[in-house]
């Protein structure tokens, strides 16, 4: 049998439970429902009797008969109820949904074996909508001391098709097409990984022999899902790298070794002079330079980001970087002529508040080459903007930018494009980076300057707000300013926006001018208030800074050094990691102040936990990772590792690592995979291709 067929090929799949197996499961092809993989086993090799039934038994195996059927009417349509005994006494069966159709399918007085949960009331037990087979059918089956339970929805339930049906379709499927079944990997390869063939595996997970073959069987199947995803990624990055020709960088020049002799106001950290040495290598190597650069807040990517610009203009070439906000973009402006003046490089900024007279001498600047370079917003992106040889571009903060935004950046040059250096304080954990930016090249700062203090983080309750509020008033006394930050979340956006007026007039009563001054910033301003009042702040002219997340991403106060987050349950992890970035940037000691009610889920409890144990941008990322699942963690969305049938990138790290080793040795002796004995491999490589465009979105 042909694999690919329509799943109604298998005996018993009419047309209507093909059609909702597409819509709910997405399973079109035969070969689509053998990779139906159960998520759990259940034991069926205990029988209990209805007198041994206790209030503990979760799920649990009858046999009995049915003896009476009824159809009680309820407010809202009906349900069925059926009574069902065995020698030792009888309970109630009772369904809810589907009730007409199972009504007519039931026969009386013939033994049958139900399985299911029990409902207990009134110490009486009950069983909701139990699995139920006539014993005579249940003697005819393939028999397993574990029993597959697939991933279903309610609506192919009540449509009939329980998880009965999809164990005998599967049966049936398995006894159709199993001499079908190929394997991708050439033996060779199942022996050097110790991996189990394709059919056993395929066999065994569906019906487990016993728990050694079960094992075997998930991991042989997660290996091969893995292993796939990273034979992707990577001959992308192989291809990339044949493909696009770079600039290359050849020396380090003038600007940059007067910078870094004379300018520099501080040694580099060791995690920064390794970043340097890794983007040097990439721009000398003639190919482009596609590199994730990701360091906690605070680490120091900047400089980095400017003696690389310095080495592109030391070798004839322009240099810009992005940022994603206006703010962000004149503060690195800022940041970046004071550093630079008094040398020859030509540095300006391009915002889209950017006057028309300005933008000109920009525009011709740039394509002069006059103008080494340029800071800006997404301005910059605008096709307008014409470098006349941009050799290198910068994004700050990556996860605001879409792909087809960094695609814009490419496109400044006509031939070759520019070196990218993607700049992002949001970490990634590792397994999590491999499968998602396994075709970028990753560089990491895990070490902050030095002389940096943790900022003090503590959990206080609402109630405790009196003594929050003189803890602000003492810090002001010293000279410091605070950070006051309200939850604006998108679904309730005009509820938070009153919660923060609010927040903002007791904030007002309690701090009142003229001894003290309060900056308000939101989404709801318009961008030129919003910078006034950041601009206010900046300046020390205001003590408090009252806002939403909208200061969440970089921006640069070092003498504020109280952060408080109100509602700080409804926070994610990175969004309060990044907050909390905000202070601790002086030589201060800074505060992290989390305030909460009483009532918190237990997820709540565990990330405001995180935040008071840890200040490592790593292990908050992990824990973030696990609570929420890869699912939620920013930039997975379209990337394919939602889609994996089996496989949990968090869970089955150390088989993505395996798998990932696997990949790497394989492209490293066979990098086109063109040796007859890889040609399942290659074959099954092709195939994804074609299927995925998915992978195109990445870099
Ligand atoms: P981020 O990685 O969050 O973008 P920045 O680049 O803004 O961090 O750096 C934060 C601060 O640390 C800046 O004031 C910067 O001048 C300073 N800094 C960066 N590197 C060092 C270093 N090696 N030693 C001391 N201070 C440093
Ligand atoms: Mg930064």
């Amino acid at each position: 049998m042909n694999l690919n067929q329509p799943v109604t090929y298998v005996k018993g799949v009419s047309v209507a439970r093909a059609e909702l197996l597409y819509s709910e499961l997405g399973i079109r092809t035969c070969n689509d429902l053998l990779h139906l993989f159960p998520f759990r086993y259940i034991d069926k090799t205990q029988f209990y009797t209805i007198k041994q039934l206790q209030q503990s038994s979760a799920e649990v195996q009858i046999v009995g008969k049915i003896t009476n059927v009824q159809t009680v009417k309820q407010k809202r349509g009906s349900r069925l109820v059926a009574t069902f005994s065995d020698a030792t006494g009888s309970m109630e069966l009772v369904w809810f949904k589907g009730v007409k159709w199972i009504k007519d399918s039931l026969k009386l007085n013939t033994p049958y074996v139900i399985y299911g949960k029990l409902n207990w009331f009134n110490g009486v037990a009950n069983m909701p909508h139990p699995e139920l087979e006539l014993v005579s059918e249940y003697k005819k089956k393939l028999q397993t001391a574990m029993q597959p339970v697939y991933p279903s929805t309610e609506k192919l339930a009540n449509k009939g098709v329980s998880q009965k049906i999809m164990r005998s379709m599967l049966q049936h499927l398995l006894q159709q097409a199993f001499s079908g079944i190929q394997d991708p990997f050439p033996a060779y390869f199942l022996d050097q990984h110790k991996l189990l063939g394709k059919k056993e595996s395929i066999l065994n997970i569906h019906y487990p022999k016993n728990q050694e073959l079960l094992a075997k069987a998930q991991y042989r199947l997660k290996f091969e899902e893995l292993f796939f995803i990273q034979l992707q990624l990577l001959m992308k990055k192989l291809i990339n790298k044949s493909k696009n020709r770079g600039f290359v960088f050849e020396h380090v020049g003038e600007h940059f070794n007067h910078f870094y002799k004379n300018i520099l106001p501080f040694d580099l950290t060791n995690a920064q002079k390794r970043v340097l040495k890794e983007v040097r290598k990439d721009v000398g190597s003639g190919a482009q330079m596609n590199r994730l650069l990701q360091g906690d807040v605070g680490s120091g990517k900047t400089i980095v980001g400017l003696l690389s610009m310095l080495l592109a203009i030391d070798n004839g070439y322009q240099a810009t970087i992005v940022a994603p906000t206006e703010i962000l973009a004149t503060q690195h402006y800022n940041g970046i002529t004071e550093l630079l003046a008094g040398t020859s490089v030509k540095v300006d900024l391009l915002t889209g508040s950017t006057k028309t007279k300005k933008r000109r001498e920009i525009h011709s600047g740039l394509e002069e080459g006059s103008l080494h370079i340029l800071i800006g917003t997404h301005a910059i992106l605008e096709d307008k903007v014409q470098f006349q040889n941009l050799g290198l571009a910068i994004i700050d903060e990556q996860h605001r930018f879409g792909v087809a935004q960094r695609r814009k950046l490419w496109d400044k040059n006509k031939n070759i494009p520019p070196h990218i250096l993607v700049m992002t304080a949001t970490p990634i954990p590792r397994t999590l980076a491999m499968s998602l930016y396994g075709d970028l090249d990753i560089s990491v700062i895990d070490e902050l300057p030095p002389g940096r203090k943790e900022v003090k983080t503590v959990h206080r309750y609402d109630s405790n707000r009196l003594s929050v509020f003189k803890f602000i008033r003492d810090e002001i006394a010293k000279g410091r300013q605070i950070y006051i930050v309200y939850p604006l979340i998108q679904e309730s956006a005009s509820m938070d926006y009153k919660d923060l007026m609010d927040g903002y007039e007791s904030i007002s009563r309690e701090f009142p001018s003229p001894k003290y001054q309060i900056s308000i910033v939101h989404g709801q301003m318009k961008p030129e208030d919003k910078d006034h009042e950041m601009d206010r702040f900046i300046k020390g002219e205001t003590q408090i800074m009252v806002a939403t997340t909208v200061i969440e991403v970089g921006v640069n106060v070092p003498n504020a050094s109280v952060m408080i987050i109100e509602s700080a349950q409804r926070f994610g992890l990175s969004q309060l990691h990044q907050l909390r970035g905000r202070v601790g940037r002086g030589a201060e000691q800074s505060y992290c102040i989390l305030l909460t009610s009483y009532e918190l889920s237990s997820d709540a409890k565990t990330r405001l936990k995180t935040m008071v144990d840890t200040s490592d941008g790593f292990k908050i990322a992990e824990v973030d990772l696990k609570l929420r699942g890869p699912g939620n963690i920013m930039g997975t969305q379209q990337s394919g590792v939602l889609n994996l049938k089996i496989a949990d990138v968090v869970k089955d790290s150390p088989i993505l690592y395996q798998a990932r080793q696997a990949a790497i040795a394989l492209l490293n002796t066979d990098p086109g995979l063109n040796l007859p004995e890889n040609s399942s491999i290659l074959n099954r490589y092709q195939l994804l291709q074609r299927k995925s465009g998915v992978w195109s979105n990445i870099s």
